[in-house]
């Protein structure tokens, strides 16, 4: 990978490797989202979806991930900016905004565990989607995204 790469190309000049590399791995993406019909406000879950291993909040299957999960959606360069309900968080929102990354991030940190000490992964307040039934699933409601933001 290039040198400190996420600061000197844009995310649409990324090498695959480099693309990959710049997920913190936080699983935030991974967490279960409803859309409201009538508003288009999206709710956020504390609910994950049931292949992210939340051990080390990576999917389980992420080379079969679009077969097995239909609302897995690919994020690319040209989308990240209209996927709103990515976490602020978000290396690749943090990007594409001009925010840099975090001190926590593995490729500022060196350290892939300083996203789960820094409070940013999922592990420490996510529940697996099997474990929860549908109708207890407003239950799980942790933040909301009005459609004008
Ligand atoms: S929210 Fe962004 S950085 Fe975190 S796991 Fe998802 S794609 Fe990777
Ligand atoms: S299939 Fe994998 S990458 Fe897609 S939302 Fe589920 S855990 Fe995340």
């Amino acid at each position: 990978m290039r040198e400190r790469f996420w600061q000197r190309f844009a995310l649409s000049e990324l090498t695959h490797e480099e693309w990959e590399a710049l997920c913190d791995g936080c699983g935030r993406c991974c967490l279960l989202k409803l859309e409201d019909d009538d508003t288009g406000d999206i709710a956020t879950l504390d609910v994950a979806c049931q292949l992210l291993d939340l051990g080390t909040c990576r999917c389980s299957d992420y080379e079969h991930r679009f077969e097995r999960v239909p609302g897995c959606t690919q994020l690319t360069p040209e989308r990240v900016g209209d996927f709103r309900w990515l976490p602020p968080s978000c290396a690749y929102r943090r990007v594409h905004e001009g925010r840099g990354l975090a001190a926590w991030h593995p490729l500022i940190s060196g350290d892939p565990r300083s996203v789960q000490r820094a409070g940013i992964g999922v592990s420490h307040f996510a529940v697996s989607e099997p474990d929860v039934p549908d109708e207890e699933l407003d239950d799980h409601i942790i933040a909301v995204l009005p459609i004008s933001q």
